[in-house]
């Protein structure tokens, strides 16, 4: 990594105003020292003549140029080695998983031993709440974001449920006080003292899929403690996307998808993360299978489960090596761009785009929190008004984003491949579009 054409981002962050023009934009991405990175990935086609205006990140990311030849080398290997693949391939897949563990925990801020990637995100959560969520008759509480992203709704729904209490009782809603649209701290964390022994889990996306705030972890973790209950996260929007300390916030677990802004292609293995204080502890009640027994004795094929005393313990299954070689060949570009660099190009980046959307105050207003601290990449904003005749003159342009009913657009410029002019080019697009 070039050192000064780095400083000299920065200094740009601290010294110079924005300013809403082209020449300005195409200045900030010459001097941006992660500009290469977006030649690692394949863009969607151009259609009405346009290119690709990919801002989706923070649904799907896109492909990484070797995924396929990662993926064509473990097909190649498997025509030619069988079954002694597992042993003899070029990147063995009895250990395959383990090539992705340290790249994965440096992007969380785990220890190797802490992180395992296995399963899917649905499938982790409910094995990390058959872990650390053990209601009793008087501690039995679940403490989720009102309007949580649906899955994780239901997943808590039923692990109440499968415990035999009731969800209406026992999953306590945040919401944002009225007039607000997020989450403060201070009122999460007076929940759950209000609520006290009664809360056997607190359970928060970092950051939220659809305001794009992320929250206050270690204080939240230090909170949930303090009355005895888990803190678990789900990292679906903050993996790749904000630089995490998982193991010093003292987050007891949290789990998170391969496809969002790690590029790992939809459907493809999940992260999971579980603090060293439980690793060791193989008295944890747990659902087994057998990738996660004692690797010397599994194929011993032995009656009794000795479990891995890593997050490597809660495995289940040989894992699915084409979507772990695709998650691989991103991997590597975290690891070339490193998370804190991408986080300073991340702020520069929103922050042009805020300063861009703050020029059409009548036309678009953004939910997100204003403080960079608050939030990752995505701005998810509220346009007046109908806004689905903006999604078609972003479709006709070819600009890929999000919307979700009833009215928010999420845009997430990521600073692996989105470029200044990127975001330039969106905010006259919605400035055109306002007339
Ligand atoms: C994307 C996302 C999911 C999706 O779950 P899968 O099991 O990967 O289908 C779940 N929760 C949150 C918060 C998400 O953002």
């Amino acid at each position: 990594m070039d050192r000064n054409s780095r400083s000299a981002l920065n200094a740009t962050a601290k010294d110079l105003a924005f300013e809403n023009s082209i020449d300005f934009a195409r200045g900030l991405d010459e001097r941006d020292p992660l500009a290469s990175f977006r030649d690692n990935f394949l863009f969607p086609k151009e259609k009405n003549g346009k290119p690709c205006l990919y801002l989706c990140g923070n649904s799907l990311g896109l492909q990484p140029k070797r995924a396929r030849e990662y993926v064509l080398a473990e097909l190649d290997d498997w025509a030619d080695l069988g079954v002694e693949g597992h042993w003899m391939a070029r990147h063995p897949w009895l250990p395959y998983h383990e090539f992705l563990t340290e790249p994965m925990a440096r992007i969380v801020g785990a220890k190797p031993a802490e992180v395992v990637v296995m399963n899917t995100l649905t499938v982790n959560l409910h094995l990390m709440m058959v872990t650390f969520y053990r209601p009793a008759q008087k501690r039995h509480k679940i403490i989720i974001e009102g309007g949580a992203f649906p899955s994780d709704q239901y997943a808590v729904d039923s692990q109440v449920q499968l415990h035999n209490f009731a969800a209406r009782e026992s999953v306590i809603e945040l919401k944002p006080r009225d007039g607000e649209k997020t989450l403060r701290t201070e009122d999460i964390v007076a929940t759950i003292e209000r609520e006290g022994n009664s809360v056997a889990l607190v359970l928060l996306g970092d950051v939220n899929y659809l305001t794009g705030q992320a929250f206050d972890l270690a204080k939240i973790a230090e909170a949930a403690h303090a009355v005895g209950a888990n803190f678990g996260v789900n990292l679906a929007h903050g993996a790749g996307n904000l630089p995490l300390a998982l193991h010093d916030c003292g987050v007891d677990f949290a789990v998170w998808c391969g496809y969002k802004y790690l590029n790992g292609m939809a459907g493809t293995l999940a992260g999971c993360f579980i603090h060293e204080k439980h690793v060791t502890n193989t008295e944890l009640p747990r659902l087994c299978g057998w990738w996660g027994h004692n690797k010397e004795k599994r194929f011993e094929m032995g009656r009794n489960f000795d479990p891995i005393p890593t997050a490597e313990g809660w495995q289940l299954s040989n894992p699915p090596i084409l979507p772990l070689a695709v998650l691989r060949a991103s991997l590597e570009l975290f690891d070339a761009a490193t998370m804190p660099a991408l986080r300073e190009k991340s702020v520069l980046l929103t922050g042009y785009l805020e300063f861009l959307l703050d020029q059409l105050p009548d036309y678009v207003s953004i939910t997100t929190p204003r403080n960079a601290s608050e939030r990752g990449c995505q701005l998810s904003l509220t346009v007046k008004g109908d806004p689905k005749s903006l999604v078609k003159t972003l479709a006709d342009r070819n600009v890929i984003c999000d919307f979700r009913e009833p009215n928010i657009i999420r845009v997430a410029p990521t600073p692996l491949y989105n470029r200044f002019v990127d975001v330039f080019e969106f905010a006259q697009i919605l400035s055109e579009h306002a007339g």
